[in-house]
């Protein structure tokens, strides 16, 4: 069975002693649903006199659509988390829609993650020989085996640590185990995850996006290889179990992924997609009557570029926004047709002027394809095209959706070869140093990312082995840090 590790794009949510929990997961959800379209989900839990109740709803499409009229009665209880996935499309993904909700040894266990594993498909050989049986074909399935089977003697959170030294790869989780949820980054804090306060209580999200809405106060972020455990009256324990790596967070959550009026690592993200624009406007000059966007994600750095060159911003072309990525992926001939359904040339001002497009990224190169051809029927005398990031040459691994490496246009052409198959009259790409920048506060920084989408740097290799036994880990034992 192929694992379907390359299609995940996530975010995540946890919400900690709040009779709302249920419904403030939702909310959460939709305001980071452009963190996955395809799937979404809630699981609440509630604590009963034979235990804890746990209580589920989630299906595919939209959160709108997975949640409308419903009554969160049928979610009852004081803690939620909840998910958002893209996925491929087709009933036979149902399955894979998360959290995910298993009864162990040990109780009740949900699971969100965002990320992607990248030895999971080792593990799941092994665990499917030793007559483990999987349901759905997302790499997270392994990790609820693996907790089931850790120890069960332990503490629950040295069960998830056993569980979580034995995977490689990039996760940021949101775990409701019983009476606690744990929040957890891997050590190279490849996604992100933050915590907040919430009312009474405390939530963990992918994004802060989702904490303006609820009007929760960010805290800080949960640290890459950090586990927090989350119990009672808002009790918090720190655990750092896996020893010092060099985080390796992903620069294209800022490129991309993650909404500009979010801080994601630190940083704000519309302050480093407009630095990424004057960066690409320093390196990349030309003489243009204005500087259009190619929305929604193109803009925020488009700016960037009118500000720093003082060419004026229009809006050149005009974004359907009732049009989701959900009707434009399935199938190429679909895509194809897709691109006019979202974006239409804006003619009346483009007539024999002279263009700067902005973009974040080209993958395949077939979306600009057609959006040059467009511009330019509608009579622009030069299309100029600026690209806010530097070539996009190999696939990632940890999470981000990318097609394989014959597939992205950056890969096989050189920037002449790819101006002329998309159209434009000139092409300039953001180079690595000028991403650099626009991400540093000072120019000597040069923080810590994982670039490899741009470098072919990959920080873990894939299917790697587990780095630490059973034995080591609780010979050592977790280190502890009470906050
Ligand atoms: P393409 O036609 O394949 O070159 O697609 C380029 C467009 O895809 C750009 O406008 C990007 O904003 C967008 N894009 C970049 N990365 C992704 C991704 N991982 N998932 C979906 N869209 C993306």
């Amino acid at each position: 069975m192929v694992l379907d590790k390359f299609r995940e794009e996530c975010g995540l949510v946890g919400v900690w002693n709040n009779a709302e929990a249920a419904n403030l997961a939702f909310l959460s959800l939709y305001a980071q649903q452009h963190r996955g379209q395809e799937g979404a989900g809630v699981i609440s839990s509630c604590s009963t006199l034979q235990g804890n109740r746990f209580s589920i709803h989630k299906g595919l499409g939209l959160v709108s659509d997975v949640f409308t009229d419903f009554d969160f009665s049928t979610l009852p209880g004081d803690n939620a988390i909840g998910h958002v996935r893209y996925t491929t499309a087709g009933g036979e993904q149902l399955a894979n829609v998360q959290p995910f909700f298993a009864e162990i040894a040990g109780g009740k266990l949900s699971l969100a993650h965002n990320g992607n594993l990248t030895n999971a498909d080792e593990l799941r050989s092994a665990l499917i020989n030793d007559g483990a049986i999987f349901s759905a074909t997302s790499d997270t399935e392994v990790l609820l085996h693996l907790i089931a089977r850790a120890p069960r003697h332990l503490p629950q959170v040295e069960r998830l640590i056993s569980a979580l030294t034995q995977v490689e790869g990039a996760y940021s989780l949101v775990i409701m185990w019983n009476d606690r949820i744990f929040a957890v980054r891997d050590p190279n804090g490849f996604r992100p995850l933050a915590l907040a306060t919430l009312g009474e209580g405390l939530i963990v999200a992918s994004e802060t996006c989702a904490f303006d809405l609820l009007g929760a106060k960010y805290i800080r972020d949960i640290e890459p290889g950090e586990i927090l455990e989350i119990s009672g009256k808002n009790e918090t324990k720190q655990y750092f179990p896996f020893g010092l790596r060099k985080p390796s967070p992903c620069i294209f959550e800022y490129v991309y992924f993650a909404r500009p009026d979010s801080s994601v690592f630190g940083r704000n993200v519309y302050g480093v997609r407009k630095r990424l624009g004057e960066e690409l406007a320093k390196e990349h000059p030309v003489v243009a009557d204005m500087v259009i966007p190619v929305p929604d994600s193109g803009v925020t750095a488009a700016i960037g570029y009118s500000q720093q060159s003082g060419i004026p911003l229009e809006l050149g072309l005009i974004r359907n926004h009732y049009v989701g990525r959900t009707f434009i992926e399935p199938r190429q001939s679909i895509r194809d047709f897709g691109v006019k359904l979202k974006l239409n040339s804006n003619t009346d001002i483009l007539k024999d002027r002279s263009i700067v497009v902005v973009d974040d990224s080209l993958v395949r190169g077939t979306t600009s394809r057609k959006l040059v051809a467009m511009l330019r029927s509608s009579g622009a005398r030069e299309v100029h095209l600026r690209i806010s990031a530097p070539p996009t040459t190999d696939p990632c691994y940890y999470g981000i959706d990318t097609p394989e490496k014959s597939q992205l246009i950056a890969s096989q052409k050189d920037t002449a070869e790819i101006a002329r198959y998309i159209g434009v009259d000139t092409i300039g790409y953001l180079s690595l140093e000028g991403l650099y920048r626009a991400v540093s506060s000072t120019p000597a920084e040069r923080p810590p990312f994982c670039d490899a989408c741009f470098s072919g740097n990959y920080p873990l290799k894939i299917g790697r082995a587990k780095t630490r036994t059973q034995e080591e880990l609780f010979t050592q034992g977790p280190a502890l840090r009470i906050v």
